[in-house]
């Protein structure tokens, strides 16, 4: 009751409809346009570290990378797709010798027999084209989400977030998309990250967390959002000086 009168409610399908709220974070949108827009003058043009020559051989390095570093998978495939650089030639090859090349990665006969059914896969459902959509993707042999936003983001430009480790520490640790589960952490970051910035975050945090953020000491000396982290563990408030960095911290080599 207000004023002796009762307040008529305006009926729900007459209320103007509010944009979906964005998950609360402790980083404003304007502090998070700011953490990325500093990414990006760092890196401008952020690459992934695993090497390929098309869609499908880039399928093969990420399914290889699971539990080993981007340089040792790299090492391996240099040789491998110089003869099989197509589901068809992978499969010529079989198995045996596919394992042959990459026997220096961890878990390699297991990754052998799904790179061969992958191939497989491709030939025989997916006319020897890698498939754009998650859904298909996914479907493939030794191919998981992560594997499948990694492909959709590099080849094919889509923007996804691949939660990897790196990115996994760096939400939880900054609290900037924190969660129990990659899937979790993808979720919200997807949300929070500024739509401009979000082709490239998924590179600019895996690279941010690879030679600046690191899992065992975080080297906040040298960070250049160290004024707007929120992490607890940060040693310093103190930005480092926002210059592009030199090749060797972009991404073309480990
Ligand atoms: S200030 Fe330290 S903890 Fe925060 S993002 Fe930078 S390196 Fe990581």
């Amino acid at each position: 009751m207000e004023n002796g009168k009762t307040k008529k409610k305006t009926p729900a399908a007459a209320r103007p409809r509010k944009a979906p709220a964005r998950p609360k974070s402790l980083y404003s949108q304007d502090e998070l346009k700011e953490i990325f827009r500093r990414f990006s003058i760092q890196r401008p043009e952020p690459k992934g570290e695993l090497e390929h020559v098309n869609p499908f051989t880039l399928v093969v390095a990420v399914a290889l990378s699971a539990q080993a570093t981007d340089a040792g998978v790299n090492k391996a495939t240099r040789a491998l797709f110089k003869v099989a650089d197509t589901p068809e030639k992978m499969l010529a090859l079989g198995e045996e010798k596919v394992r042959d090349y990459i026997k220096t990665i961890g878990l390699y006969r297991n990754k052998a027999r799904n790179v061969i059914a992958l191939s497989r896969m491709l030939v025989e459902k997916f006319g020897g084209e890698v498939p754009r959509t998650r859904e298909e993707l996914v479907m493939l042999p030794g191919v998981g989400r992560k594997t499948a936003n990694v492909v959709l983001s590099m080849a094919f430009g889509q923007a996804t977030l691949a939660v990897d480790t790196h990115i996994f520490r760096i939400a939880n640790r900054l609290r900037l998309a924190p969660g129990k589960t990659p899937d979790e952490v993808e979720e919200k970051l997807i949300r929070i990250i500024p739509d401009e910035y979000l082709y490239h975050a998924h590179h600019w945090l895996i690279l941010h967390g690879r030679y600046c953020c690191k899992a065992r000491r975080p080297e906040c000396e040298h960070c250049v959002i160290a004024d707007l982290c929120k992490s607890p563990e940060k040693t310093s408030d103190v930005p480092a000086p926002l210059v592009e960095l030199p090749p060797q911290a972009v991404g073309a080599t480990d």
